[in-house]
């Protein structure tokens, strides 16, 4: 399938060539399960499958590489982004998606943009991106994955699988001592406030 002229095809030939072996593998994971929620839920197959190829697309690009584009483009949405390893991947993966794989969909862009963090009211193509990216079966640990699986087959919610995804995260980030980015416990906050509604 073909969105701006591009084939999933081209696509996947190029991140085997750009990413790790493991990240790939992940990719592919991502693909398959952003597929499969994908028409589960009744989003667009073909958008959630091309936001899953390139969610990680900048992965492997260095650290301070990022941080000059993110400057230079104006790419985060606060200043504390740019210097965070573990978030900036996210915009830089949208920009290129949007400049280099020449993606003009702003739902694609937005999904790839915010598959780490979340943000409030999430488009279901949102959704289904960030959640495919938590669970996949091909490379993420079971400790973390099974029980945002378990939360979505109870509950068939994916504002709850996310609820737990973003628990996991904050519990996870405090072990490891890793500063937590406001955006994430804004979202944390709003997603409780939701659930109890
Ligand atoms: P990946 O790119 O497929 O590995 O997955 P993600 O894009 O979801 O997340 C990458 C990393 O970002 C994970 O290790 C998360 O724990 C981390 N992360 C998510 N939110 C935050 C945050 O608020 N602060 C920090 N420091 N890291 C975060
Ligand atoms: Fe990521
Ligand atoms: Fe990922």
């Amino acid at each position: 399938m073909t969105i701006n002229y591009i084939t999933t095809d081209t696509i996947t030939d190029w991140l085997k060539e750009h990413l790790s072996e493991e990240r790939f593998l992940h990719t592919m994971g991502v693909y398959e399960m952003a597929e499969e929620l994908a028409e589960k839920f009744g989003a667009d197959k073909n958008k959630a499958g091309i936001a899953a190829l390139l969610h990680d697309c900048a992965k492997e690009i260095p650290f301070e590489e990022m941080q000059e584009i993110a400057y230079r483009e104006n790419l985060a949405i606060d200043k504390s982004w740019i210097n965070c390893k573990k978030i900036l991947h996210a915009p830089i993966s949208a920009y290129l998606a949007k400049t280099y794989f020449k993606i003009s969909d702003k739902e694609i862009i937005d999904a790839i943009y915010f598959h780490t963090v979340g943000k409030k009211d999430m488009t279901l193509l949102d959704k289904i991106v960030f959640i495919a990216d938590k669970i996949e079966t091909k490379t993420r640990e079971i400790e973390y994955a099974q029980p945002i699986r378990d939360v979505l087959n109870a509950t068939n919610s994916l504002d709850k699988a996310i609820l737990k995804s973003i628990e996991l995260t904050i519990k996870s980030l405090v072990d490891r001592e890793l500063e937590i980015n406001f955006q994430t416990v804004d979202f944390y906050n709003y997603l409780l406030k939701m659930s109890v509604k």
